[in-house]
C-alpha cells in the first residue's frame, strides 16, 4: 500500500473527485509522539511472534512455594502483582540486533517450520533450497532470559566445548545460589529468567533473590544530569578510593531503603582506610612480619582479648552476610576495627609489647575478613603484613575466609574492667584537672577474685598514674568515681561497681 501521507492525499482526492467533501477545516486534537525522536507514533498492524502467559505458570508456582526467596521479602508482591496481570509476551522485534528468529519459509511449497538445530539449506518438506528465515529477532528480554543456563554451555552443542565451556559446568553451577540485581528488572528480567529456566531445564535458577537498592543523593533526591547532583563514580574513586566508595555504599546499604550517597559519608570511610594503614605502620614499628593467624598460638591476656573480639566479629560478619545484610557486615567490622581493634587493642598493646606479634596475626585475619567490603587495600596490607605479595602468592580473596573459634568470655570481662576502670580514672583525673598529665597515684576497688596483677600495667599506662593501688574497701578523702559495668550480666567478675580514686 501507500505510505500513509501519501495515502491521506490520495483519499482526499478521490472524495473530491466523487464530489463528497462538503468542507476542509483546521482540527485540534491529541497525537501521540515518540519520545526520543519527536515523530508523530503511528499504529500499524503487523504480525508477531508471541509467547502464552501459560508458560510462567509453573516458575510462578515454585516462587511462591518458597522455592526462590526474595531479599527484601516484600518484593514477592510485586513480583505476584506482575504476574498476575500476565498477557501473552510479545517477543519478536525489528531490529538488527539480536537473536534471530529460528522460523524459517519455503519460498516453493509454503512450508513453515522451527528448527532447533543449525541453520537448515533446505526445506523440510519439498527438498526446495528456495528457503529463507523470519527476519526478525527476538526481544532482548527474551535471549537475557536464557542467560542462568546458556552461559553454562546450553544450547551450544559441542561448539567451544572444553574451551569456553566444560561440560560438567552446567551440573556444577545451575541452579544458582544468588542474583543480585536491581527492582526496575524485576519484572523484564527476573520474572524471564524464572519461567525460562523452570521450563528449559526443571529448575527454577537460582535460590535467593537480593534486589539492591537505588543511589540517590545525599536529600535522597534521585541522581540526574539536569538537576546537577549526580556524584561521578569514577571521580569520587580519584578522590576517596575505589575502596572507601565500595565500603560506603555496603555500609549505606540497609535492605529495602535507597542509599543517600554523601561526601560527609565517603570522608568517613577514607578515614577508615587511613586508620588501617595506620595500624599496619604501628604493628611494623614494633615486627616487620606477622604468622598468619592460629588461635593456639595467641597467649597473652591482650592477644586473647583482641581474639575474642575478633571471633565475635567473625561470627556476626559471616550471620549478616548470610542474609544479605551488608550494612549490618560492614558496621560490625568498622566497629571491631576502628573502636576494638586501633583505638584499645593497639593502645592497650603498649604495656605489653609481648602481645603485639598476636595483634599483628590478628589483625592479618581481620583484612581478610575485611575483604569483600574493601578489596584492595586489605589486599596490600595483608602482603605487607606478611612479606609476600600478588605476583609470588595467592591472593587473600581465594583465600578461605575466616571462621570463628570459641569465644573467650572470661577474658572479655576481664579486659571490660580494665577499660572501665581506665575511663574511670581518666573522669577523675578530669574533675581535678588533670585530664591529660600523667599523676602518681590512684587507687581502684575491683571485684573481688580478679587478677589484678594482669590488669595493672595496662591501667597504668592507660590512665596515666603512675601507680595504682588496688583496695577493698570504700576510699575516703578523695575524689571519686563510681561506675557500673557495662557488661554486669556478663560474667561473675563484672558483677560489682569498679570503683576509683585518686588521693590528693
Ligand atoms: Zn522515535
Ligand atoms: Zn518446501
Amino acid at each position: 500500500g501507500l505510505e500513509r501521507l501519501e495515502a491521506r492525499e490520495a483519499i482526499m482526492n478521490k472524495l473530491q473527485e466523487k464530489g463528497f467533501v462538503e468542507k476542509v477545516e483546521e482540527h485540534q486534537h491529541q497525537v501521540g509522539h515518540c519520545y526520543r525522536c519527536k515523530n508523530v507514533v503511528e499504529p500499524y498492524i503487523s504480525k508477531q511472534w508471541f509467547v502464552k502467559k501459560e508458560f510462567a505458570k509453573s516458575s510462578i508456582e515454585k516462587v511462591n512455594s518458597g522455592e526462590a526467596e526474595f531479599f527484601p521479602t516484600h518484593w514477592i508482591n510485586s513480583y505476584n502483582a506482575w504476574m498476575s496481570e500476565l498477557r501473552d509476551w510479545c517477543i519478536s522485534r525489528q531490529l538488527w540486533w539480536g537473536h534471530q528468529i529460528p522460523v524459517f519459509y519455503c519460498r516453493d511449497c509454503g512450508h513453515e517450520w522451527v528448527e532447533e538445530g543449525d541453520v537448515p539449506t533446505k526445506c523440510e518438506k519439498c527438498g526446495s533450497e528456495n528457503i529463507y528465515q523470519d527476519p526478525d529477532v527476538l526481544d532482548t528480554w527474551f535471549s537475557s532470559g536464557l542467560w542462568p543456563f546458556s552461559t553454562l554451555g546450553w544450547g551450544n552443542g559441542d561448539a567451544f566445548k572444553g574451551e569456553l565451556w566444560n561440560e560438567s559446568d552446567i551440573k556444577d553451577f545451575y541452579p544458582n545460589s544468588l542474583l543480585i540485581t536491581g527492582f526496575d528488572i524485576l519484572f523484564f528480567w527476573v520474572a524471564r529468567m524464572l519461567m525460562m529456566g523452570e521450563n528449559i531445564t526443571g529448575q527454577l535458577p537460582f535460590k535467593d533473590i537480593y534486589l539492591h537498592a537505588l543511589v540517590k543523593d545525599e536529600k535522597g533526591e534521585k541522581m540526574s544530569k539536569s538537576k546537577g547532583n549526580v556524584i561521578d563514580p569514577l571521580v569520587t574513586i580519584d578522590k576517596y578510593s575505589t575502596d572507601a566508595l565500595r565500603f560506603t555504599l555496603a555500609v549505606l546499604a540497609v535492605q529495602g531503603r535507597d542509599i543517600k550517597l554523601s561526601e560527609d559519608k565517603l570522608e568517613q570511610s577514607r578515614n577508615f582506610t587511613n586508620k588501617l594503614f595506620n595500624a599496619t605502620n604501628f604493628l611494623q614499628l614494633n615486627q616487620e612480619y606477622f604468622e598468619d593467624l592460629d588461635p593456639a598460638n595467641i597467649k597473652t591476656p591482650l592477644g586473647r582479648y583482641m581474639l575474642a573480639r575478633f571471633n565475635i566479629a567473625v561470627k556476626e560478619t559471616r550471620e549478616y552476610m548470610d542474609i544479605y545484610r551488608f550494612n549490618d557486615g560492614a558496621t560490625t567490622l568498622y566497629r571491631f576495627l576502628w573502636g576494638e581493634f586501633c583505638d584499645w587493642g593497639i593502645e592497650l598493646s603498649k604495656a605489653d609489647k609481648n602481645s603485639i606479634s598476636e595483634l599483628g596475626s590478628i589483625f592479618k585475619a581481620s583484612m581478610r575478613l575485611l575483604h569483600p567490603f574493601m578489596p584492595f587495600i586489605t589486599e596490600n596490607l595483608y602482603m605487607r603484613l606478611s612479606q609476600d605479595s600478588l605476583e609470588n602468592g595467592d591472593s587473600i580473596m581465594i583465600m578461605p575466609y575466616p571462621t570463628a573459634s570459641e569465644i573467650d568470655d572470661e577474658v572479655i570481662s576481664q579486659f571490660d574492667l580494665i577499660m572501665e576502670a581506665i575511663v574511670s580514672i581518666r573522669r577523675c583525673k578530669t574533675l581535678i584537672d588533670k585530664g591529660n598529665q600523667k599523676i602518681e597515684k590512684a587507687s581502684i576497688k575491683l571485684p573481688l577474685g580478679v587478677d589484678t596483677d594482669m590488669m595493672k600495667p595496662f591501667i597504668e599506662k592507660l590512665a596515666k598514674v603512675e601507680e595504682i593501688t588496688f583496695v577493698d574497701s570504700k576510699i575516703d578523702n578523695c575524689v571519686t568515681d563510681v561506675s557500673d559495668n557495662l557488661e554486669a550480666a556478663r560474667a561473675c567478675l563484672a558483677n560489682q561497681a569498679v570503683r576509683s580514686g585518686i588521693n590528693c
